[in-house]
């Protein structure tokens, strides 16, 4: 199989990014580390950090897989706030509801099914959105923007931390060879799945540049909206306000 963007017509993404996500679950946490040398954990930290996440505050984690902010979250927000980790698959999210248990996770947290083009949460409902590494497998990334301005309070923030545009020329001949030639076979090395690593090879490829991901934020009816690159703009962090 081919999981390139160019070879699937959009009505097959969806069945792709089920199929990729249902297949890396177990092995998720695992790849994460060992294809970012860690370094995702570094981005998540600072996701965390600008969130201004408050006790008392209601944030939802959408296409939040095995839980990494939402783990956090659960902290920062304390008793009385609310943590909502959705996410559209299944195996995902269950992956990541054992896995918050097995921490010890408090019981502020709640385990939705859901698309975020298609946000089932009433209007106003949020002081925080983030969406950290999903917003590109998402087959319309405006509606599920303006699903999450929807969904935030006014005053509330969202957050979209995603692969991005490398700042560098050289940066980003390496970091090409790397995950058009490297991804796939480490992934099939490790996870006997090259197929899932090609997909996300491409489709880091294909996802929108700091500035376009902006310009979509602020049609979405975001305000004051910003970017902040990371290690060379491999990775960057979106944020806007919903007014
Ligand atoms: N946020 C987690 C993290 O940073 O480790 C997980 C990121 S994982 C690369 C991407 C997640 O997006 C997967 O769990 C996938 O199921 C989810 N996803 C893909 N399309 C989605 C959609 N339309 N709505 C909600 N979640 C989606």
């Amino acid at each position: 199989t081919h999981f390139g963007y160019e070879t699937v017509a959009t009505a097959d993404k969806e069945k792709r990014v089920a199929e990729v996500f249902h297949s890396v679950a177990q092995k998720y946490d695992i790849m994460n580390d060992f294809l970012s040398g860690g370094v995702h954990r570094l981005w998540k930290r600072f996701t965390i950090e600008v969130s201004g996440v408050r006790a008392g505050n209601s944030v939802l984690d959408i296409a939040g897989g095995t839980g990494d902010l939402t783990i956090k979250f659960s902290r920062l927000v304390g008793e009385k706030g609310r943590v909502v980790l959705a996410d559209i698959n299944e195996s995902m999210l269950k992956v990541g509801r054992d896995r918050l248990m097995d921490r010890g996770v408090a019981g502020n947290v709640e385990y939705v099914q859901a698309n975020a083009e298609c946000l089932p949460f009433p209007d106003n409902s949020f002081d925080v959105v983030t969406i950290a590494f999903g917003l590109r497998n998402v087959t319309d990334k405006d509606a599920a923007l303006r699903s999450m301005q929807r969904v935030l309070k006014p005053g509330g923030r969202l957050l979209v931390l995603e692969f991005s545009k490398t700042t560098h020329p050289l940066l980003s001949k390496i970091y090409d060879t790397y995950s058009f030639n490297l991804l796939p076979v480490i992934g099939k090395v490790v996870a006997d799945d090259a197929d899932s690593y090609r997909y996300l090879a491409e489709s880091i490829r294909m996802h929108p540049d700091q500035e376009t991901l902006e310009g979509m934020m602020r049609s979405a009816g975001f305000e004051r909206t910003s970017y902040h690159n990371m290690t060379g703009g491999i990775v960057a962090l979106h944020r806007g306000i919903k007014p």
